[in-house]
């Protein structure tokens, strides 16, 4: 800036002098600063075409603070320029590896509509480009199942369904929330993984359904030989006893992994009914009471006599004796034992529950999150001593899946447990 001050002073200087050689100064300093502002109007008019019709030329040629200018916007867009096609190689990048994808990966806006997918897509869920853009996802995906998941939410877990282009494939739809309700879907052909739950599923439920014929021919003799006992050594009555046990064992994990197997394989399709379940859980306390008889332990039953709950009450019946049964063996003799069927509502949500607390052995802590796999025990030595199969709670846990209830396990070594299955709201009956 001090350069072009000092060239206007110089200008204006010659000006001057040259105008006061003739007698008129004034006349021709005047001239001079109207030749100086014509000189900057034609730079400006060049920059202005230059920016608006050229602007991928080169800088035009100036001298003064006008050449610097030109030149720090010629370097201002270069810079510019490179970074844009940077960015555009990456975003062609990661274009490309999205619709190398074997999953398909649709993007839909805050309104549902289908804004993006890639090749996956087309073939997965049938979408076509162009014509699909811009349509509601719902409109193209029609099961009801998945409008429900899409339109509630909240995604915390994958929804499965068969797929509706391509028949006998299974699909698993994701969906992730980003920016302003726009929703990120990746679906997945899980057919293969799919067809191996179910053969795995057909194989346990048909290996235990053929042991049941053997095991109760065996059960049979053994019980036959038991109370004909009378000509048999001691020592072999000891083996029979043992034989007895051991089978009886071995009954009830059949009868488990069946009990299992029908809730995986059949139980969607039965239908809830209204379980009264003040009454299912005096029953069960009596049973608990007869189970436990030697042991002396105090079971007691705080109820709500008006609650009842909407669902399958074999099973509800099965998790809650398993409950309390476990409650009973794991609690040693004289022990104390609370059942309570209760609600409360806490943000307007009102939840049914139903705990059992004992102030038996207790659980240690890193055990709690896999209780409910299947066969899995805290301690193997000790549930095999009170005939435990296992499954017990792996079975809790699916009714209580089908409930939409949730299973809470707050335990604590030498202290007790409380088991609480939690009910939503739209089960409760009163
Ligand atoms: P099991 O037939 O062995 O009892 P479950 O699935 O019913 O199988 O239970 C799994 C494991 O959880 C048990 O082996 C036991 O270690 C532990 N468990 C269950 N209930 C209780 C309880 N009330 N107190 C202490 N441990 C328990």
């Amino acid at each position: 800036m001090k350069q072009e001050a000092t060239r206007l002073l110089y200008f204006l200087l010659l000006f001057g002098l040259a105008g006061a050689l003739v007698g008129h100064a004034g006349w021709a300093l005047a001239a001079g600063l109207l030749a100086y502002t014509l000189l900057h109007l034609r730079q400006l008019d060049r920059l202005y075409h230059w920016l608006k019709d050229t602007p991928e030329d080169e800088a035009p040629e100036a001298t003064g603070v006008w050449g610097d200018i030109f030149q720090s916007i010629y370097q201002l867009r270069r810079d510019e320029y490179r970074a844009r096609a940077s960015l555009l190689g990456i975003i062609e990048r990661a274009r490309a590896s999205v619709s190398a994808l074997k999953e398909a990966v649709v993007l839909v806006d805050g309104h549902g509509n289908l804004e993006w997918w890639n090749l996956a897509a087309e073939k997965i869920l049938g979408l076509q480009s162009p014509v699909d853009s811009g349509q509601p996802v719902t409109n193209l995906v029609r099961d009801p199942l998945f409008i429900r998941y899409f339109e509630q939410g909240p995604y915390d877990e994958a929804l499965e369904l068969p797929s509706a282009v391509n028949p006998g494939r299974q699909l698993k739809f994701s969906i992730t929330k980003f920016g302003s309700n726009d929703r990120l879907m990746i679906v997945s052909d899980i057919t293969r993984l799919h067809n191996l739950e179910e053969m795995r599923k057909d194989f346990v439920a048909n290996v235990s359904h053929e042991l049941r014929t053997p095991l109760t021919v065996l059960t049979g003799y053994l019980e036959t030989l038991l109370t004909h006992s009378e000509g048999i050594s001691p020592r072999w009555l000891r083996a029979l006893q043992q034989m007895d046990t051991q089978a009886a064992r071995m009954t009830n994990l059949v009868n488990d992994l069946l009990m299992l197997s029908r809730l995986e394989n059949d139980s969607m399709h039965q239908e809830h009914k209204i379980v009264n379940v003040p009454a299912l859980l005096a029953q069960i306390r009596n049973e608990a009471i007869t189970y436990g008889m030697e042991k002396q332990q105090t079971i007691t039953l705080e109820c709500d006599a008006s609650l009842r709950l909407i669902g399958l009450e074999e099973e509800l019946r099965s998790t809650f004796s398993n409950l309390v049964t476990n409650a009973v063996k794991y609690t040693p003799a004289h022990g104390q034992i609370h059942l309570r069927w209760w609600t409360t509502t806490h943000n307007g949500k009102t939840q049914a529950f139903f705990s059992v607390k004992d102030n038996g052995i207790g659980i240690d802590a890193k055990h709690i999150p896999r209780l409910t796999e299947r066969f899995y025990r805290a301690d193997a030595a000790r549930t095999t001593a009170t005939g435990g199969t296992g499954l017990g709670l792996a079975i809790v846990k699916h009714v209580l899946l089908q409930h939409k209830a949730h299973l809470d396990i707050v335990s604590a070594p030498g202290k007790g447990s409380t088991f609480t299955c939690v009910f939503p709201q739209e089960l409760i009956v009163r």
